[in-house]
C-alpha cells in the first residue's frame, strides 16, 4: 500500500480531468456504503454535463498527440499503470472488496489480477498489430487502423475495475483518448486507478475520470458530439437508451448486456465418476461473485435421466457454501452489491414463488441474527435453487443477477437447445458432457456468443467475447476490441500504371 491509493475511512473521490483532479462542478456528492456492514466508506462526484463537457474537451484535445505517440510508446505507457496496480493489489483487492461486498478472497485472486493483465495484454496486442496486406495482379494494398478519437468507457459494478481496464486498455493502446464513467455504486478502484494514471505519467486528458449518475452524467456522455464511440457493459435496458441516444451522431457503440445464461447437464456428466466435478463447477457458475457475473448459469438444464442423481447432489452443494463476511477467508458468498439490489433479487424469488416454485434451498434473506455482529446490517442472500416453473416463467425469462438459478428438465438434445435458445438473451452457455462430439454439435446450435464445454469463464484473452440479440452488439478482447477504436484505412497502389 502506497500513499498514492491508501483509503481513508471515509474517502473523497474525486474526478481525474484533464490531468487534475476536482469535486463535480457543482458541488454535488453521492454517499457510498459498503454493502457487507452499510456503513459509509466514500463520497463521491455527482457530475454533471459541465464536468462531461470539460472531459471531453480535454480528451479531445489530448488526442492528435497521444495518438501520434505510436503503439510502443502508448504500449509502455499502459505497462508502467499496470506495474503500478501490481505494486497496489493487496490494497485495490480490499477496496474492491469493501466497496463490492464480494469475499476478498476473490477479488484478490480474480478482479485484480486480471485488470493487471487486462492492461499488459493490449498492451503487447496493439504492438502486435501490424496491420494488413493484400496482393493480386493489379494491386498492393496495405490497411491500418486509425484511432477514432475520444472514447467514452462505461462499466458497470459487478466487476469494478477488471471491466474498466478491459475497456479503457484498448482504447488508449488503440490511440484514443478516454473519458470514462464508472457506476455510482462502485466508484473506489476507478478513483484509485485515477491516481496511479496520473503517476504514471500519463499526458494531460489523455485519461479522464467522471464518477457520477448514470442517468445524469452517463447520458451526457453517451450524447455528447465529440465523442467518437462508446462501449458498454450494463443492463440491457441501459443498452437500447444508448443505442437510441448514440443513433443520431452514428457514434460507434459496442454493448455488453445482460444474459439468462443455460447450463446443459447430460446424464454421463452425472455419472458415478463425473457428478462430483460437474456439482462443483455448476456451483461455480451459478454462484461465483453472489451471481453477479454476466456469464453466470443461471437457468441449470438437467436431463431427466439423471435428475434424481444430480439435483440433490446439487443443493445438499450449494447448502454447504458458506455465506459470510467478505474478510473472512472461508467466505463463499459474501454481500449483494447493495441493499436495493437485494430487495431486486428477493422480490424476483417471491415472484417466482407465486409462479409456482419449488425452493430447493435459499429462497429468504439471510436473518442477520445468524451474522457475526459487524456484518449484520449488511445485504445477504443465499444461494438459492428452484425449479417447477415454466421455461416461459419470469425467474427462467428475466436475468435476477444474483445468487439464483432456476432447474429445468429436459428429455433430448433438440429439447435441451429449444430450451437454451429460448430466451431473448444470447450471452453465453456451458455444456456439460463427456461425449465431445455431442459438445460440438450442441455448441454449435447454441445461439449466444461463447459456449463454455465442461468449464466455465476459463479466458484466453484474444477470444472475442460478447452476446447476441439482447445481450449486445459487438465483442470485446483480442483484436475485435483494439479495433473497434479504429477506423481501417486502406492504402492501395496499383502494380502497374493504368
Ligand atoms: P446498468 O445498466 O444500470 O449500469 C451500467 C453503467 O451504465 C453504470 O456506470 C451506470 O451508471 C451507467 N448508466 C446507467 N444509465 C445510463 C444512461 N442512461 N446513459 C449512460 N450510462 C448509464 O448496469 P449495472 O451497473 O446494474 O450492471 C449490471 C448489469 O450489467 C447486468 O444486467 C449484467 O448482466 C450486465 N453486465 C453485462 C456484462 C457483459 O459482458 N455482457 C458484464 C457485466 C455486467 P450508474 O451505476 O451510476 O447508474
Amino acid at each position: 500500500m502506497t500513499a498514492a491509493t491508501a483509503m481513508t475511512a471515509t474517502t473523497t473521490i474525486q474526478n481525474l480531468i484533464d490531468g487534475r483532479f476536482a469535486p463535480a462542478s457543482g458541488g454535488a456528492i453521492i454517499s457510498v456504503y459498503d454493502p457487507a456492514t452499510g456503513s459509509l466508506i466514500a463520497t463521491a462526484p455527482d457530475s454533471t454535463a459541465h464536468d462531461i463537457d470539460a472531459a471531453v474537451d480535454a480528451a479531445a484535445a489530448a488526442f492528435p498527440a497521444w495518438h501520434a505517440l505510436g503503439a510502443p510508446a502508448r504500449a509502455a505507457q499502459l505497462r508502467t499503470l499496470a506495474d503500478l496496480v501490481e505494486r497496489d493489489a493487496d490494497e485495490f483487492a480490499r477496496v474492491e472488496s469493501l466497496d463490492t461486498g464480494k469475499p476478498l478472497a476473490l477479488a484478490r485472486s480474480i478482479d485484480i489480477p486480471r485488470a493487471i493483465s487486462n492492461l499488459r495484454f493490449f498492451a503487447d496486442a496493439v504492438v502486435a498489430d501490424e496491420g494488413e496486406t493484400f496482393e493480386n495482379a493489379q494491386s498492393r494494398s496495405a490497411v491500418h487502423h486509425r484511432a477514432l478519437g475520444v472514447a467514452a468507457c462505461i462499466s458497470p459494478w459487478n466487476l469494478p475495475l477488471y471491466l474498466f481496464t478491459w475497456k479503457i486498455a484498448p482504447a488508449l493502446a488503440a490511440g484514443c483518448t478516454v473519458v470514462g464513467k464508472p457506476s455510482e455504486v462502485t466508484p473506489l478502484t476507478a478513483w484509485m486507478l485515477a491516481r496511479l494514471c496520473v503517476e504514471a505519467g500519463f499526458p494531460r486528458g489523455v485519461v479522464n475520470i467522471v464518477q457520477g449518475r448514470g442517468l445524469l452524467s452517463g447520458a451526457a456522455l453517451v450524447a455528447h458530439p465529440r465523442v467518437a464511440c462508446i462501449t458498454f457493459t450494463g443492463g440491457t435496458a441501459t443498452g437500447e437508451s444508448i443505442a437510441r441516444a448514440a443513433a443520431p451522431s452514428f457514434k460507434r457503440t459496442a454493448l455488453e448486456l445482460g444474459g439468462k445464461n443455460p447450463a446443459l447437464v447430460f446424464a454421463d456428466a452425472a455419472g458415478p465418476a463425473q457428478l462430483q466435478a460437474t456439482v462443483e463447477g455448476i456451483v461455480r457458475a451459478a454462484f461465483t461473485n453472489q451471481g453477479q457475473v454476466c456469464h453466470c448459469a443461471s437457468r441449470i438444464l438437467v436431463e431427466r435421466s439423471a435428475w434424481d442423481v444430480f439435483v440433490p447432489a446439487l443443493v445438499e452443494r450449494t447448502k454447504r457454501l458458506r455465506v459470510g463476511d467478505p474478510l473472512d477467508a472461508t467466505t463463499d458468498i459474501g454481500a449483494l452489491v447493495s441493499g436495493q439490489h437485494l430487495l431486486k433479487v428477493a422480490a424476483a424469488v417471491d415472484a417466482a414463488r407465486r409462479d409456482g416454485a419449488t425452493i430447493h434451498c435459499g429462497g429468504v434473506r439471510v436473518d442477520p441474527a445468524m451474522l457475526p455482529e459487524r456484518i449484520r446490517a449488511g445485504a445477504f442472500y443465499p444461494p438459492t435453487l428452484m425449479s417447477d416453473l415454466a421455461t416461459t416463467a419470469r425467474a427462467n425469462q428475466e436475468e435476477i443477477f444474483g445468487p439464483v438459478a432456476t432447474l429445468i428438465p429436459f428429455e433430448s438434445d433438440a429439447e435441451a437447445i429449444a430450451i437454451a435458445n429460448g430466451t431473448r438473451y444470447g450471452l453465453s452457455a456451458t455444456v456439460w458432457t463427456n461425449d465431445d462430439a455431442r459438445a460440438s454439435r450442441i455448441a454449435s446450435q447454441l445461439d449466444c456468443g461463447t459456449v463454455w464445454i465442461n468449464s466455465w469463464m476459463v479466458r484466453d484473452l484474444r477470444v472475442p467475447i460478447g452476446g447476441m440479440h439482447a445481450s449486445g452488439l459487438g465483442r470485446e478482447g483480442g483484436r475485435e476490441a483494439l479495433h473497434f477504436f479504429a477506423e481501417p484505412v486502406a492504402v492501395v497502389r496499383a502494380n502497374t500504371s493504368t
